[in-house]
């Protein structure tokens, strides 16, 4: 096991160190194929409480276990003496580099995870949301083939919906291959695999007929036009993932999608994401929240949102064998969060 690399600025201290996640099963959408996903652990520590925080760093976000650690190697906290400085020491955080997403997500997981073991409560009853208003979350299909396809529905007949991928030439097997087994509804994430418009606006009906209930980034994220064309058309709502990272992308995406993807990892975190679920609901876009393959830190972290939520996909944690962290729980499909306060995880 990697040891931790430790810092001490005083009223914190901070320690990370990498692990990789083993997935279940080979996990392929349109553009790539892995059986593993990186990730570094975080423990921020204030008057020995220790808050838990997470980097998961899929390929095509460009971070990496060396890169997040040479970020967090940089950051210097002895300035600040109090967690409820919040928005003084993201802020800080933040401006140390104009990307490193995932990084800062660590901290700033870590950072509410302390604020709420210190007032003694979730953060989602903090906020002041209603767990009980929690949608479904979604179960994540990857690309395969047919027998594996059956497999892994069959494995999945606790959730009430299910997110297919898609993007490839193989799009029509694999939803005729789940109608085989299950009628339980659909979402597609096309991972921007389809270059043609009205190719897809005739896949989108079809989609339709076969009770799939929203699509995510159908097209490429530079074609704004064909998108904003695609969306006025749609008969299904339209979800922008890999388009939308940032609170500052979501304004020009009004036309252009029906709704947004917040994702922590690509948001710096909590706290950024919180902010982007009310402006999304201002300029009257739907809210996902979604995830990338993680333990239950990140997925608990995240899984505080989902009360603010229109569509949930939180399943990270189910699609790995080694978690080392219990948290959020999927009871018939739906998230359950737990009472224990802040992310509300332990240690396995
Ligand atoms: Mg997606």
């Amino acid at each position: 096991m990697a040891t931790w690399t430790e810092q001490n600025f005083g009223s914190f201290k901070m320690r990370f160190r990498p692990y990789s996640l083993t997935m279940r099963h080979t996990f392929t959408v349109a553009s790539y194929s892995r059986n593993s996903t990186p990730v570094i652990l975080l423990e921020l520590e204030y008057d020995e409480i220790i808050g838990y925080g997470e980097a998961s760093m899929p390929p095509y976000l460009g971070e990496s276990q060396e890169s997040v650690s040479r970020f967090l190697s940089r950051i210097d906290l002895s300035a600040f003496n109090s967690p409820f400085q919040t928005e003084e020491i993201l802020k800080y955080i933040d401006s140390l580099s104009p990307k490193d997403t995932a990084a800062k997500a660590a901290v700033d997981i870590a950072l509410h995870d302390i604020i709420g073991k210190i007032i003694n409560q979730p953060l989602y009853a903090i906020w002041g949301l209603n767990p009980r208003k929690i949608p479904s979350t979604s179960f994540t299909i990857g690309i395969d083939k047919e027998n594996k396809i059956i497999q892994k529905v069959k494995e999945a007949k606790d959730f009430k919906i299910l997110k297919v991928k898609l993007g490839l030439e193989t799009d029509r097997m694999m939803v005729e291959t789940i109608r085989k087994v299950t009628d339980t509804p659909l979402c597609a994430d096309i991972n921007q695999g389809w270059k043609d418009k009205h190719e897809a606006l005739d896949m989108i009906f079809w989609l339709k007929e076969q009770d799939v209930q929203f699509i995510e980034q159908p097209m490429p994220k530079e074609n704004i036009d064909e998108m904003a064309w695609l969306t006025e058309k749609s008969p299904l709502p339209t979800i922008a993932d890999e388009a939308c990272q940032r609170i500052n992308d979501i304004a020009d995406l009004k036309g252009v999608y029906s709704g947004i993807n917040i994702k922590l990892m690509k948001c710096t975190g909590m706290r950024e994401a919180k902010k982007m679920v009310d402006v999304a609901k201002a300029l009257g876009m739907k809210v996902m929240l979604g995830c990338m393959t993680e333990t239950s830190c990140a997925i608990s972290a995240a899984a505080q949102l989902a009360p603010l939520a229109d569509w949930v996909d939180l399943d990270g944690s189910l699609l790995i064998s080694n978690d080392i962290y219990e948290g959020m729980k999927i009871v018939n499909g739906k998230c359950k969060l737990s009472d224990r306060p802040g992310i509300g995880i332990s240690k396995i």
